[in-house]
């Protein structure tokens, strides 16, 4: 019998954890913050007792076999090779809310990811972008590779998403299969990504779905025929050609610097507009880890040398450039940054607000974010695609996949996911745990309370 323990990250969005055991082996995903908000960064952790603050904050999860011996005895639970079946842990891809507290786990604990998410984990490593360290025990594996631990196998399926390296999982147990669909989009580059996921993974018993865009607005999902949105990551691009060529000052871009494809693919558009992009060290860093033929400039304000390995040859343009021929270029910046808005007010044109953190009100930085951008008096557009499928594509996956159970989760209001194509639905809640047997679900006290079908 295979179990599935549903920890946090069910009716908010962030701090998926969910935990599938057979007999000899456990498989744990993802693991990032539930309750960031809890986090105040004016209470610095301490030192060595990282994970045990997160665990007590409730930030993190009490699980047993993950943590490092000591802490897990202060919590009262066993440490990372004391239970008896073969843990570890598998990731979707580098946001916080799914990847963030892998710096809390013992550091021999195998943790596999795709390549291309391993790369961009090691480079948040470098530039210092990551929670309490680098977690040591990373294992890449190929897009369509398996590995197997104990009696489960996990295939790594990619997704589209708005950063590099993202992916869902097939997991297969000797009980059922069951596809984690991480978080996906198709309004992206390669919508065919995300469509390929499906059919790869038609016809598993459990799906567990994420369901970001169906948070907040009441939607009869059954009855969408087709999709809304007319914006995509090619219209973007569009939008970016066209302020590169018509504006007359500096344009400064605030985009999510992990999704390192857009900026890839703006390099070339900058270029044929008669500019050329400046990136932050950053951000410079982590393009050159992925696109190593990109020519692009480095933003030092005062001069100097740059602070990022990979990129420390490239060009670099100071503050005094870009002041002194603000027409000629494209600013990418950081909001850790944005105190350098007020030496460059002048020369700005138009600042381009393109899914940067802080991303929207649900941050506490939000507000302090556009009452600066407003004291520097700058001419602000927001432009941002976000990451997650509209909510007819929501379904449709699910209609093309058609598990015998639907399990939607990551999502204010999971119950807006309906699929006629769906045996059942389940909305677990927290702790719950359900279990699979020979491809059907069950709540292990067999109690039916949260199951429904939309057929
Ligand atoms: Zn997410
Ligand atoms: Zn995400």
């Amino acid at each position: 019998m295979t179990k599935m323990k549903f920890y946090s990250g069910l009716k908010e969005i962030g701090g998926t954890v969910i935990g599938v055991e057979t007999e000899n082996a456990i498989c744990l995903f993802d693991f990032g913050f539930a309750y960031a908000d809890r986090l105040d960064s004016k209470i610095p952790l301490r030192k060595g007792l990282e994970a045990y603050d997160y665990v007590r904050l409730g930030v993190l999860n009490s699980i047993d076999g993950i943590y490092e011996p000591d802490i897990a005895h202060k919590l009262g639970i066993k440490g990372f090779g004391e239970i008896d079946k073969e843990i570890f842990a598998i990731i979707s891809h580098m946001h916080i809310d799914h990847m963030g507290g892998l710096g809390a786990l013992d550091q021999k604990m195998p943790v596999y990811m795709s390549r291309e998410s391993a790369t961009l984990y090691h480079e948040l490593g470098v530039m210092d972008e990551l929670e309490i360290r680098e977690h040591e025990n990373i294992i890449p594996i190929d897009y369509d590779g398996s590995v197997t631990v104990g009696d489960i196998t996990i295939t790594c399926v990619q997704v589209d998403h708005d950063v590099i390296g993202a992916c869902g999982f097939m997991i297969q147990t000797p009980d059922g299969s069951i596809c984690y669909t991480g978080d996906y989009r198709y309004h992206g580059y390669h919508p065919e990504i995300s469509a390929a996921f499906a059919q790869k993974c038609k016809g598993a018993d459990v799906m567990i779905s994420e369901g970001v865009t169906i948070s907040h607005n009441d939607i009869d999902i059954l009855s969408l025929e087709g999709p809304v949105r007319e914006n995509n990551e090619h219209t973007l691009l569009e939008k970016m050609k066209g302020f590169a060529q018509d504006e007359e000052g500096l344009i400064v871009i605030n985009n999510y610097n992990r999704n390192v494809e857009r900026i890839h693919n703006f390099v070339s558009v900058i270029k044929e507009a008669g500019r050329e992009l400046v990136l932050s060290p950053v951000q410079a860093e982590y393009v050159a880890a992925f696109y190593k033929e990109d020519k692009f400039s480095v933003y030092v304000p005062d001069g100097g040398s740059v602070n990022a390995p990979l990129v420390r040859d490239f060009p670099v343009v100071t503050r005094k450039d870009l002041i002194s021929d603000p027409a000629k270029y494209v600013l990418q910046q950081d909001y850790k940054d944005a105190y350098e808005l007020f030496e460059l007010a002048d020369v700005i044109s138009v600042y381009l607000h393109m899914d940067g953190a802080p991303l929207g009100d649900y941050d506490p930085s939000y507000a302090k974010f556009y009452s600066l951008l407003n004291a520097a008096g700058l001419n602000v557009v927001r432009c941002g695609l976000g990451g997650h499928a509209e909510p007819y594509y929501l379904r449709k996956q699910v209609d093309d996949i058609a598990p015998r159970t639907l399990i939607p989760l990551h999502s204010f209001r999971p119950e807006q996911l309906l699929s006629k194509k769906a045996g059942k639905i389940v909305l677990p809640n927290i702790n719950d745990t359900i279990v699979l047997d020979k491809g059907e679900c069950f709540y292990e006290n067999n109690a039916w309370s949260w199951s429904y079908s939309s057929k």
